[in-house]
């Protein structure tokens, strides 16, 4: 036990030995609204995604083990059914209710379904973790 020297309060020799209350997980759809704006699912406070799409390893506030959820090919696949149901009947409509030429209908189509799914993935992906963190499916950190 050292002697903190700016609150004069006793700590432990080891920083990890500090009490820290465990982080009670919210209701699903609050954990999915967080996980959809970018945040810990847990308590909301601290990013979730570190860049793009890599999850951070822990949340700095609470502590939570973010890298053990395992995400895997569940977002692509909820992004890729989401904007093919989104795209399908825009295309049938270009198709049927305008004459443009083909090659503007390829350019325009190809470039807002790109654009579209690029911007579900992150949100579609911080839900999936949320619902995993959720319902307690996290990869055993043995098996690395
Ligand atoms: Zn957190």
């Amino acid at each position: 036990m050292k002697i903190d020297p700016n609150t004069s309060a006793l700590r432990p020799d080891d920083a990890s030995l500090i009490w820290m209350p465990l982080p009670v997980m919210p209701a699903l759809w609050p954990a999915i609204k967080r996980g959809i704006t970018n945040r810990c699912p847990m308590c909301g406070c601290s990013p979730l995604f570190q860049g793009y799409l890599r999850v951070v390893p822990r949340c700095r506030q609470c502590q939570t083990l973010l890298a053990a959820v395992p995400a895997d090919d569940a977002p692509p696949y909820f992004t890729i059914l989401l904007v093919g149901h989104i795209m399908v009947p825009v295309l049938v409509l270009t198709e049927t209710m305008t004459a443009l030429p083909m090659w503007i209908e390829i350019a325009l189509l190809v470039s807002l379904t790109t654009i579209l799914a690029l911007l579900l993935l992150r949100p579609i992906k911080g839900a999936t973790i949320a619902c995993l963190l959720h319902h307690e499916l996290r990869s055993d950190p043995r098996r690395g």
